[in-house]
């Protein structure tokens, strides 16, 4: 098995998949995961924007990447591909379209995972347009050449597939490596924090904590959101995205020499 997950930003997946993510590597399936942008706004320092953060962001990435499990000489289990778009910046057009559909033919993956643009959870203008890049790839992939993969999504609030997690602390662990997102103090306090809400939760209501997916079907009407048509939808969650690009996205990535 061949997984393959897209992610806008390093963390991402560490965020929404990692329980999913580690099961798969533990499994000894060949796990890759293709970071679309590499986080070059990643801070709210601007003399930290572009080259210095992008450089600690793909270490950063790395050293996650080795959570999931290592092999003998030390590098982790899990592929990173760099796609080297710029956070923030990243294009919906048929360049980006057609690069993503090579690398997809090449690693051939049964399962693809990415963000969910329909019934999305967030609204971050990268998560928008890679969910609809992932979702137009795997739509319009040559039959000849692939097999159609299975396309499940994250950040969605349609979910309907539910991968139970393992172990809690994988997140944790995870994310705790992405250091200059988060700090010290609250690194120490998540995992006590969900374990908490996870045991009330579960005595509660008796369910399991799981990791949830939408699986797409490519069928007629299924990313159709109530009456509202997509067109509006897409439009109004730009308004939000715009509002939030231009007071974090500055200043451009030609000032900063991207
Ligand atoms: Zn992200």
């Amino acid at each position: 098995m061949r997984l393959l997950f897209l992610a806008p930003h390093p963390d991402d997946i560490d965020f929404t998949s990692a329980s999913t993510c580690q099961q798969a590597v533990a499994l000894g399936w060949d796990v890759h995961e293709v970071l679309m942008t590499s986080d070059e706004y990643g801070t709210e320092r601007n003399e930290f924007k572009g080259k210095r953060i992008k450089r600690i962001r793909m270490h950063e990435m790395e050293e996650a990447a080795k959570v999931y499990g290592t092999n003998p000489d030390g590098t982790p289990k899990l592929k990173l591909h760099w796609f080297g778009e710029i956070d923030g910046y990243l294009p919906f057009n048929k360049d980006v379209l057609s690069r993503l559909q090579r690398l997809i033919l090449d690693l051939q993956p049964d399962v693809v995972f990415g963000p969910d643009s329909f019934f999305t959870l967030d609204y971050h203008v990268d998560h928008m347009r890679a969910g609809w890049l992932i979702y137009f790839a795997i739509k319009t992939l040559p039959l000849s050449k692939a097999r159609h993969p299975l396309l499940f999504l994250y950040h969605s609030f349609n979910n309907n597939f539910f991968v139970p997690v393992k172990a809690l602390s994988i997140q944790v662990s995870a994310w705790a490596k992405h250091r200059s997102q988060t700090t010290p103090l609250r690194n120490k306090l998540i995992l006590p924090v969900r374990w908490l809400f996870n045991t009330f939760r579960r005595a509660r209501t008796g369910s399991t904590l799981a990791e949830g997916f939408r699986r797409v079907r490519f069928v007629a009407g299924e990313n159709v959101l109530g009456k509202v048509s997509q067109r509006t939808f897409y439009r109004l969650v730009t308004k939000v995205n715009n509002g939030y690009k231009r007071s974090f996205y500055t200043p451009t990535p030609d000032q900063l020499g991207l």
